[in-house]
C-alpha cells in the first residue's frame, strides 16, 4: 500500500573547529566518516606556515608537510568526535548555516536556537535535539 514517505533521521554533518587565525576551520562529514575542508574549494584545510619549514631537501620539507597535515587532521577529528554537537553549535554561529545540511540559512529564532533549518529539524532525534540547543 503507498504511502507517505518515511522520513529519515538526520544528524549533524557540518562541524567546526576552534583554530587560530581570522577564518575558522569548518568541516563536512562523508559518508563513509571521513572529515573533509568545508567549503571544498579550500583545498585540503590549513596550511603549514612557510616559517615552519625545515631547511633542507625537497624530501625533507615535503615529509614535514606531510606529518602536519596528518597530525593536524588528527586533531580536527579528535576535537569534532570530542563533542560533535558543540562543533556542529560552532559551524552555525560561525556561516549562519544549517549544521545538518550546510546550505540553508538560519532565519529563525528556532533555526538560530537548534543550529538547524526548518527542512532538518524535525528529523532529528530528541537527544541530538536537545543537545544542540543546550550548546547554542
Ligand atoms: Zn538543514
Amino acid at each position: 500500500m503507498p504511502g507517505r514517505p518515511q522520513a529519515t533521521m538526520t544528524e549533524p554533518r557540518y562541524f567546526s573547529t576552534s583554530g587560530d587565525g581570522p577564518t575558522p576551520w569548518c568541516w563536512r562529514r562523508n559518508d563513509s566518516g571521513t572529515l573533509r575542508p568545508w567549503p571544498p574549494h579550500t583545498g585540503d584545510g590549513p596550511s603549514l606556515p612557510k616559517a615552519e619549514l625545515p631547511a633542507g631537501s625537497w624530501g625533507e620539507r615535503l615529509g614535514a608537510v606531510l606529518d602536519w597535515s596528518r597530525s593536524t587532521l588528527a586533531a580536527v577529528h579528535a576535537q569534532v568526535d570530542a563533542d560533535p554537537l558543540g562543533a556542529a553549535v560552532r559551524f552555525a554561529r560561525a556561516t549562519g548555516r544549517c549544521c545538518c545540511c550546510g546550505s540553508a540559512r538560519l532565519q529563525s529564532v528556532p533555526e538560530r536556537l537548534s543550529s538547524a533549518c526548518v527542512g532538518c529539524l524535525g528529523l532529528l532525534a530528541h537527544d541530538t535535539l536537545s543537545g544542540l540547543v543546550a550548546r547554542g
